[in-house]
């Protein structure tokens, strides 16, 4: 397959300069066999990352297009989770039917265009924080891919970072709305929102709420938006129900598809699966794909490029592996 994007790209010698003396990849438990929590990797306090140093880079390129574009102030206008509204005194109560099917009604007509709950893990907690509540309601932001498919920017050109940064700002108002909602109930709930990547990682948690698969990718895919859709979360105590995994085809479908591997600019996207903390799974090179990201503020050619998140296929795209299955 032809590539399209920075043929024959290699990290510039400042970024190369940049990397710690440890391995992305070994920080992530690529090849480990046994079960642990994930170490905190990227998109932390830099000054507390071994790769804290690339992760400022990133920043710094950032700022090479203020005034000429208007990514870094969209960026900064990324709301955390703090300012939320307090507990109120009276704890309703209801079953964990109707407060599931009001949590969803509540976020999808607040911005969320997808919604799944399952019961919090400890293994999706990063090493050294807390999350303290036994819920968490996943929320999915669906991506426009015609903006995202403009690709890395290109000096003053408009690029997929500004269709990314405006979708993580509205899974923040989405997250902090419906933990709003659930603190005026009476029950605790928190904000968990991106692109900073807070206490626990978010794709492992979406796909047991149903959301979808890991893709090649390693990103979650969705028989609705494919791999085109951003991740906030609510964490709480309301009693819930937990939606289930849901099996779409996806494992199949990337088995014989090489389209993000083949055109990743660094390479990066491993063929086979590999055995990350005691789990088989679809992994990223991180060492090859971080200078691209940095470089490109973003990057992602490879959820643009997916043929699930091209609008209108991947519901057929599901019907058609699950009918394939079933034969
Ligand atoms: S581009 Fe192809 S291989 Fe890559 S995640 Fe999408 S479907 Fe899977
Ligand atoms: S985001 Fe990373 S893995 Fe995906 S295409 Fe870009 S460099 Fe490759």
């Amino acid at each position: 397959m032809k590539r399209r994007f920075h043929e024959n790209y290699h990290p510039t010698e400042q970024q190369r300069s940049l990397f710690p003396g440890i391995s992305g990849n070994a920080v992530n438990g690529l090849g480990e066999t046994r079960r642990r929590q994930p170490t905190p990797l990227y998109w932390f306090d830099p000054d507390t990352i071994p790769h804290g140093r690339l992760q400022k880079y990133f920043y710094e390129n950032a700022e090479r297009f203020e005034g000429k574009r208007a990514v870094t102030s969209k960026m900064a206008d990324q709301r955390g989770p703090e300012n939320l509204d307090p507990v109120a005194a009276l704890c309703q109560q209801d079953t964990p039917q109707n407060f599931a099917s009001r949590v969803k009604e509540f976020a999808l007509s607040h911005e969320a265009d997808l919604v799944g709950i399952t019961e919090m893990r400890p293994e999706w907690v990063y090493a050294g924080h807390a999350v303290n509540e036994k819920w968490i309601v996943m929320l999915g932001l669906g991506m426009d891919q015609r903006e995202l498919a403009k690709g890395p920017p290109r000096e003053e050109d408009v690029s997929s970072a500004d269709e990314v940064s405006r979708q993580y700002n509205r899974a923040a108002r989405a997250a902090k709305a419906l933990a709003n909602y659930i603190r005026g109930l009476g029950w605790a709930a928190e904000a968990r929102t991106g692109p900073m990547s807070g206490d626990m990682t978010m794709i492992p948690a979406a796909i047991e709420a149903g959301m979808g698969q890991l893709g090649k990718h390693g990103s979650i895919i969705n028989d609705t938006w494919g791999a085109s859709f951003r991740l906030s979360a609510v964490t709480t105590d309301l009693p819930l129900l937990s939606d289930a995994p849901r099996d779409i085809g996806v494992d199949d479908f990337c088995t014989r598809c090489q389209v993000c591997s083949s055109l990743c600019p660094p390479d990066a996207i491993f063929a086979d699966k590999q055995t990350v903390r005691g789990e088989l799974k679809w992994y990223v090179d991180f060492d090859k794909c971080i200078p691209y990201f940095n470089d490109t503020l973003g990057c992602g050619i490879c959820i643009a490029e997916c043929p699930w998140s091209l609008p209108g296929v991947a519901p057929k795209l599901t019907q058609k592996m699950l009918r394939r299955r079933s034969r």
